[in-house]
C-alpha cells in the first residue's frame, strides 16, 4: 500500500489519515495539517467515523467534483482535546460530534432558519470542500482529529454506544430531516426505499414517530432484519405482485437508493397527493415520466442532510428513545474491502471506523 506524499507542515499540527489520491486509487495513509484552534474552534480527537456511500462516490468522483488528494467521512463522534478561548458550550473531556457540515455563510436567509445545508452563499462540507483557514480543500473524520467551529459541533449523550451514535451525523439526519419536513407521524403511511445505511435508519425514525412503515428492499435476506428493526411490512420490489399490492397508498416514500432504479415504479405507489422524496444521489440519474406525477398530482422532491439545530434534535430524539445505528465496526486499514462490501449491499447496516486503528 502506498503512502501519499505529504505536505510540508509542521510536525505537531499533523494529522494521520487514510485518503484516495484519484477515482482509480485504492484509500492509503496519509498525513496533512489540521488548523491549530482559532477562539470559536473545538478540537476533538476522533473515536469513531461512518462509512457512508457518499463517502464512496466521492472517493471514485461519481459527482465529477472530487478534489485529491480526498480524506472523506462525516460521521464523526469524538473526545474535545482543546477549545479557543471564546468557546462556551465545551470543553476539554467532553464528548462531541460533527457531521456533515463545519462552515456555512451564517447570514443569509437559509442559515438565518438554521437550515446551514441549504445556505445560499455555500455550505463548508466536512469534506472535499474550500478550506478557508488552510487553503485547498477540506479533509474530513477518516483521521485522528479535526478542528471545527463551535456552532458546528453537537453534543452528544456521555454514556452509551458511541460507535452506534456516529452514523446518526449523516444516515440519522439526513433521514430525519425529510420525515419531519414531510410531517411523518401516526395515521400515515411511510416507504422507505434500500436497506442500507440511510435505509435502516430511516426505518427505525419513522416507525419512532409513529407511522406505519413499509421496507422496500432488492435484497429478500434483509426481510426479518427490516421487521427487526421497525418495518411492519417488507416489500421486495423485484416482485411485481408484491408492488402492486400497494399502489396509491402512501402518504409519503423516502428513497435512499444509490444506484440507478425505477422511480416511476415507486410513484405508482404514491397516493394522490402523497409525495416520494429522493436523498439517494446515484451516479446516473433515473429518469421521471412526466405521467407519474400529473395522475394523482403527486410530488417529487429531494432533500439534503439537515442544519445543525435539527442534527442537534435528532441526537436528542434518538438518544431519549434508545435510537443508535447498527454498526459493524472495522479498522480503517479495512476501508477499501469495506467499500466493495457497501457496493454488493453487504453491510448490517454501517461500517463504522475505530479510530483507534489508526
Ligand atoms: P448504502 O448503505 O450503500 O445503502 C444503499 C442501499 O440501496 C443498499 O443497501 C440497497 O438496499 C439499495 N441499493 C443498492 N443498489 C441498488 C440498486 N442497483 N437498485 C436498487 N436498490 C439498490 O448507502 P447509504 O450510505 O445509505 O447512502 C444511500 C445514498 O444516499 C447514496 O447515494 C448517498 O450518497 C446518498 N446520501 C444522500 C444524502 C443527502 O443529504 N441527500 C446524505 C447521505 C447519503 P437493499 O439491499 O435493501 O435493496
Ligand atoms: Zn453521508
Ligand atoms: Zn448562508
Amino acid at each position: 500500500m502506498s503512502t501519499i506524499a505529504l505536505q510540508a507542515i509542521p510536525a505537531k499540527t499533523k494529522t494521520a489519515a487514510y485518503a484516495a489520491s484519484s477515482a482509480q486509487s485504492a484509500m492509503a495513509p496519509f498525513s496533512f495539517a489540521r488548523r491549530e484552534p482559532l477562539p470559536q474552534d473545538v478540537q476533538l480527537e476522533i473515536l469513531y467515523c461512518g462509512v457512508c456511500h457518499s463517502d464512496l462516490h466521492t472517493v471514485r468522483n461519481e459527482w465529477k467534483n472530487t478534489t485529491y488528494p480526498a480524506v472523506p467521512g462525516h460521521e464523526i463522534v469524538g473526545r474535545v482535546t482543546a477549545v479557543g478561548s471564546e468557546v462556551k458550550r465545551f470543553k476539554v473531556g467532553d464528548l462531541a460530534a460533527v457531521g456533515c457540515l463545519v462552515d456555512s455563510c451564517r447570514t443569509c436567509p437559509n442559515c438565518q432558519a438554521g437550515l446551514e445545508q441549504y445556505c445560499d452563499v455555500a455550505f463548508i462540507g466536512t469534506y472535499n470542500s474550500p478550506d478557508k483557514h488552510l487553503g485547498g480543500m477540506t479533509y474530513g473524520g477518516y483521521s485522528k482529529s479535526i478542528v471545527v467551529d463551535e456552532y458546528f459541533v453537537l453534543h452528544v449523550p456521555d454514556k452509551g454506544n458511541l460507535a452506534g451514535i456516529a452514523p446518526l451525523l449523516c444516515a440519522g439526519i439526513t433521514t430525519y430531516s425529510p420525515l419531519r419536513h414531510w410531517k411523518v407521524g401516526k395515521g400515515q403511511k411511510v416507504g422507505i426505499v434500500g436497506l442500507g445505511g440511510l435505509g435502516h435508519m430511516g426505518v427505525k425514525l419513522a416507525n419512532a414517530m409513529g407511522a406505519h412503515v413499509v421496507l422496500f428492499t432488492t435484497s429478500p435476506n434483509k426481510k426479518e432484519d427490516a421487521q427487526r428493526l421497525g418495518a411492519h411490512e417488507v416489500v421486495v420490489s423485484k416482485n411485481q405482485n408484491e408492488m402492486d399490492r400497494h399502489a396509491n397508498s402512501f402518504d409519503f416514500i423516502l428513497d435512499t437508493v444509490s444506484a440507478q432504479h425505477d422511480l416511476n415504479a415507486y410513484l405508482a405507489l404514491v397516493k394522490r397527493d402523497g409525495t416520494l422524496t429522493l436523498v439517494g444521489g446515484p451516479e446516473h440519474p433515473p429518469a421521471v415520466e412526466p405521467f407519474s406525477l400529473i395522475f394523482k398530482r403527486r410530488r417529487y422532491a429531494g432533500s439534503l442532510i439537515g442544519g445543525i439545530p435539527e442534527t442537534q434534535e435528532m441526537l436528542d430524539f434518538c438518544a431519549e428513545r434508545g435510537i443508535t445505528a447498527d454498526v459493524e465496526m472495522i479498522p480503517i486499514q479495512k476501508i477499501n474491502a469495506a467499500y466493495e462490501r457497501m457496493l454488493r449491499s453487504d453491510v448490517k447496516y454501517r461500517f463504522v471506523i475505530d479510530m483507534a486503528s489508526l
